[in-house]
Order: structure tokens, then sequence, then C-alpha cells
């Protein structure tokens, strides 16, 4: 949907003077980075998904290792899903990864393997929205295409003084069609990149260095002076708290246990240790409550460092527990025996990752 008549750019705005600043800035100014080294659309793919609420500086060494493990469209479609889950351990939001790795099978299977350049075809993919599709189309194949992420409405609302609430699902289309209708026609690519890279490195969301920015003569938040101010962007809904023991079950063999998270939901089919709501079974109890749900027999209970995990809309606390045990669990489905070593071959998530690293130390 393209919104109309919105008025977003005054009639005084010099276009081409804007365009030609930004990506001569950008030209002149970016950063190298692993996935600017060519415009292979599965490259820019895999940056764009990786980069969705992660820093550069973390995706950097986890893009090297996902190309290197797999290089083209076809490694990835044939990869088994654990070993996708578990390049991408520690990235979080592992919906993205399972997401990707069902798109590009389909690009595999219907598309020849070759990355859609048709908007409809490409934004149908799974885990392929609007910004991701607008970053493949204008970076790889060089389209005229909106690419609107938080980073984007930072910049242009203080360009453009847009004062719409960025926390709003449909303001994106207002920036969208803003960059319909300022994005140069000859150089799409560098024009995204160049707003993404200024939002990055000057017109940040504190302090932005104006005086540093390539485009300040074109700014009418820097104009009135109101930059810090912009963008608006309502307060987001408050975190939820959740409380449960981590258990380090180890038995008298030296094997601890581990189970694999549901199919559907929060970290799905990632693996962990076991987990036990603390609205269930309060610390007095729960030697008991182990010895019943896990049939078992405890020799000693112990409390390691607790782990706590903030989720985007959730906050884990972990009450981390080394429970020595005198008789071997008895294992359902979805769960496995393993040394200390063999943990590394499971995708944990990162609070997991955190208990693994205190059985490695301590134990
Ligand atoms: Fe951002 Fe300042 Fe540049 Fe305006 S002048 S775009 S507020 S850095």
């Amino acid at each position: 949907m393209e919104v109309k008549g919105t008025n977003l750019i005054s009639s005084t705005f010099n276009i081409p003077k804007f365009q030609e600043d930004l990506i001569t800035w950008f030209e002149k100014e970016q950063r190298e980075l692993p996935w600017r080294e060519n415009q292979d659309p599965y490259r820019v793919w895999v940056s764009e998904i990786m980069l969705q609420q992660t820093k550069v500086d973390t995706v950097i060494p986890y893009f090297h290792r996902f190309i290197d493990q797999f290089p083209t469209l076809e490694a990835l479609a044939d990869a088994d899903e654990d070993s996708v889950l578990k390049a991408w351990e520690g990235l979080g939001y592992y919906s993205r990864a399972r997401n990707l790795q069902s798109a590009v099978r389909e690009v595999v299977d219907v598309y020849d393997a070759k990355v859609p350049d048709n908007p409809d075809e490409l934004g149908s993919l799974k885990g392929v929205g609007p910004y991701t599709k607008g970053a493949i189309l204008s970076i790889a194949y060089n389209q005229p295409e909106p690419a609107v992420d938080g980073n984007v409405m930072r910049v242009l609302s203080r360009i453009l003084l847009i004062k719409e609430d960025i926390a709003k699902v449909k303001t994106r289309k207002i920036f969208e069609q803003a960059v319909r209708e300022l994005i140069s026609k000859s150089n799409p690519s560098a024009f995204n990149q160049g707003l993404m890279e200024l939002g990055a490195l000057i017109c940040t969301p504190k302090k932005p260095s104006c005086l540093l920015c390539p485009v300040q003569e074109h700014c009418a938040a820097f104009a009135e002076g109101i930059q810090e101010e912009l963008p608006v962007k309502s307060k987001k809904v408050k975190q939820t708290k959740h409380a449960y023991f981590a258990l380090i079950l180890e038995d008298s063999n030296g094997r601890f246990v581990i189970e694999k998270r549901s199919n559907e939901g929060l970290l799905a089919q990632l693996w962990q240790f076991p987990m036990i709501d603390k609205k269930k079974v309060d610390e007095k109890h729960l030697p008991t409550y182990i010895e019943n749900v896990f049939q078992t027999e405890l020799e000693s209970i112990e409390r390691y460092e607790p782990v706590k995990h903030v989720f985007s809309h959730l906050v884990w606390n972990l009450d981390v527990m080394y429970v020595k045990l005198k008789k071997a669990v008895k294992l359902s489905e979805n769960m496995h025996h393993v040394t200390k070593e063999e943990i590394h071959s499971y995708a944990l998530p990162v609070s997991h990752q955190k208990i693994h690293k205190q059985i490695l130390e301590k134990i």
C-alpha cells in the first residue's frame, strides 16, 4: 500500500543534492563489512537477517562462520536444521534462522536457486518482511525500493521533521513513501546503504554528530535544534519476569541431562538444562520434587551462580542448581544424557551456554 498525498517533503527540499551528498559520503566513508564485498543476494540476505536486532560487531564473526559453513543457497538448503541452529547459537531470535533456511529451500526448489528479484515473489518467502525485501532488492539488485528499519526512521524523522510515533507498525509506511520520493534511481543501493550507514555512524539515537553530518544542510530538525527530540517513540510494553530453577543433573557416570525445547515458541528446538518453574515448587521442596519428576535419587544439591537473560518481551531469572545424583535420571523422549564435552555439539541458548560455562569451570 502506498501512502498518498502526505506532503512529507517540502517543496524547497533539494532532492538531487541530498542524494548526491548522501551517496558521495557513503562511497567515501562506508565501513568495510564482509557482506559488502560483493552484491551476492544470498550474502545480503543472510547479513540482513543477522543484523535484525543485533549489532554489526557481533554479527561479523557469525557471518564469516555461517558463509564458510553454508557458502551457497544449496548448501544451506541441504543442511540439517540442528547444524543451522548451532551456527546461529548465541545470535538469538532462532526463528529467524529456521525461517531463513525454509525460505532458502523454497528458492532452491521453486526459483531454480536464484533469489527472486520480483518484489511479490521475494516478499512471499518466509521471514522476508518489507525491510529485508527492500534491502535485498536495492542492495543486490539495484532497484529503487525502500528498506526502512528503526535506523532509517530515526534519520528521516529528523531530516524531514516527521513526528509520527515510530513504535506504531503503520508508521513504517509513511517512511517508505518518503524513501520512494527521495531515493536515487541511478544508485538506489548506495542511497539505502547510505541512510543505514548514516544512522549507524552519525545520526545515532543519542547525541547525533550533526557537525560531521554530510546532509546537515538538508536537515530540518538540526535547523530547529530539536534533533534529540526525534524520533517520537512511545514506550514499549513492560517485560514480564519469569523465575526458574535450572538444573545441572549429573549422574555417577559423569553424564548430564539436557532436554530439547518444544517445536514452537520461544527458543524452539534448542537444547537446555532442565528448567522448573518456581511457581511450581520452592527451594525447600525442590529435592523431593526432582526425585519424583525425574525418578531418581539425590546425593547433594548446591547453588551455582544465577543467570539472568533479557528477551525483548520477557526476562528469565534462573537459579542454577548443581544436583549430584545417586541414580541416573529416567529420560523422557526429548532428553539426552551427555558428557560435559558433548554438550558443545548441541545448540544452546545464551543463558544455557552460561550454565555450561559454569560446568566446565567448576565440575
Ligand atoms: Fe542526523 Fe544531525 Fe545529520 Fe540531522 S544533521 S541527519 S540530526 S546527524
